[in-house]
């Protein structure tokens, strides 16, 4: 657990000049540490994240000197392996290496709202932090960190007690920590996931366990019923575990949904609310979640009803981009794997009603999971970018396949064969690099193309 006092005044390491790295490096020189920011990179591939890095703070470069381990403590970047050799070698030479996030925590009075799962911790992370915000206003705020991309180093530390702090955990965060205490956590499912890094599917469990594992009786944990897993998980929960679910109603579940409600346990009775007016079960369950999350902390249901009814969702997840020629083209950029496509396509389809583009840099996973749903709603496949042979082996025979190279090749594609009331679907299930800086950089990109893709530049409809 990092004390700060223990390390007073001393001299901290922080490994890895990345946001988060640069963030932490400035909260330790701003209570007094002496810093060393220590990067494997060349000054150059660094050079704009050192821009915002206070002037105290030391900087190396391209390796680590001998000064590394001339340090009471170091804290390590999420995106660093357990197994890098200078984090090894700081660990047998018995220097404590913490994570940014106990780091930031240990300054940070607010009260923690821990949000984690493979899918869906962003949607619930920003949807929390709204609604903490309309509750503790006006003497309070709720400050959204971690994962969704503030590092925990620059917000956390800002709270004052009556604060809540609202953070989106990884498993990499959670694997590096060895002490967090939130006051309501969550796990919203968990399927396999980043296994290359963490070493299997039972490292990445226990990694995901770190949420919970030093609560007490007076924090809760909030599970999803329906995935095994985190009912297995839920067995070794110290705190108050509760149980939400999207395909069954009541018994020990704390919240459900029925007739088109949510349904939330609010002792012996329960209270109805209008969900958030998004597309498929899935956001059901973020609502769900962050719901009961803001429900432990004496939040009231009306608050709730407001916030569900402004929630539009976060940018790039099964987001609206617009409409041409009554077709309605959707952004789901941040679909980087196969479960998350899937996921979109139960959310849109309807019948036979959608083109799907996928395609970008292949991350190794099969295809194959996507034939049911594609036989059953998708019109085509249109494949872009480098992983499109694959896409198109794996998936033949399913449906019509539409080699098409770019996003904007496939849009122009589909305007020219689409119905009104049909769906184009951008659900690459690949990661962007390939064509793109990243999924952000893409899905702006496709909502910025199809805007340009006014009725009037267009041929006629045949
Ligand atoms: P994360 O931060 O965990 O990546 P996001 O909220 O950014 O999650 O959503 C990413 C994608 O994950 C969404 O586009 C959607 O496809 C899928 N998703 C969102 N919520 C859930 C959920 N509760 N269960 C399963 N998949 C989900």
């Amino acid at each position: 657990m990092f004390i700060p006092g223990k390390f007073k005044g001393g001299k901290a390491l922080v490994i890895g000049a990345g946001k988060s790295g640069v963030a932490c490096a400035n909260l330790l020189a701003s209570k007094g540490f002496e810093v060393l920011l220590t990067e494997e990179k060349k000054a150059d591939a660094v050079k704009d994240k050192l821009k915002g890095l206070a002037h105290s703070v030391r900087v190396e470069t391209g390796g680590h000197g001998k000064g590394v381990f001339d340090r009471g403590f170091a804290v390590k970047s999420p995106g660093l392996s357990q197994s890098n050799p200078l984090i090894a070698a700081l660990k047998k030479k018995k220097i404590p290496v913490f994570s940014e996030i106990e780091t930031a925590l240990a300054f940070s009075p607010g009260k923690l709202l821990a949000v984690t799962g493979t899918n869906g911790k962003t949607t619930t992370a920003v949807l929390l932090g709204k609604i903490m915000s309309a509750a503790l206003r006006p003497g309070g705020r709720a400050l959204l960190c971690g994962n969704v991309g503030i590092p925990a180093a620059a917000a956390a530390p800002k709270a004052r007690p009556r604060d809540a702090v609202v953070m989106e955990v990884s498993s990499y965060q959670l694997e590096d920590s060895s002490y967090i205490k939130p006051y309501a956590a969550c796990v919203l499912n968990i399927t396999p996931d980043h296994l290359d890094h963490h070493g299997g599917m039972a490292a990445y469990v226990k990694a995901k366990e770190k949420i919970f594992r030093f609560q007490d009786a007076s924090g809760c944990c909030v599970f999803n019923y329906e995935d095994a897993r985190c009912r297995r998980l839920a067995k070794l929960c110290p705190s108050k575990a509760l149980f939400f679910s999207s395909q069954r109603a009541g018994g020990k579940l704390s919240a459900w949904t029925a007739g088109g409600k949510l349904f939330f346990r609010a002792g012996k009775a329960a209270v109805s609310l209008a969900p958030p007016l998004l597309p498929g079960a899935h956001n059901l369950e973020n609502a769900m979640c962050a719901g009961l999350m803001a429900l432990h902390c004496g939040v009231k249901p009306a608050v709730l009803r407001k916030v569900f009814a402004a929630f539009k969702g976060v940018e790039h997840r099964i987001e609206p981009a617009g409409t041409v020629r009554r077709v309605s083209f959707v952004n789901d950029s941040k679909a980087t794997n196969v479960d998350s496509t899937l996921v979109a396509l139960k959310a849109l389809g309807r019948g036979r009603n959608l083109w799907l583009i996928l395609g970008g840099l292949d991350k190794g996973n099969p295809y194959a999971p996507l034939l049911p749903l594609i036989r059953r709603h998708v019109k085509a496949v249109l494949t872009i970018g480098a992983a499109a042979p694959r896409i198109e082996k794996e998936l033949a025979g399913a449906c019509p396949l539409i080699t098409s190279g770019t996003m904007e090749n496939a849009c122009r594609s589909i305007l020219g064969m689409a119905a009104p009331g049909d769906t184009a679907l951008f659900s690459p299930a690949c990661a962007s690099f390939d064509q793109f800086r990243d999924f952000e950089d893409r899905g702006r990109r496709f909502k910025a193309f199809v805007k340009k893709l006014r009725p009037s530049t267009l041929n006629p409809l045949p």
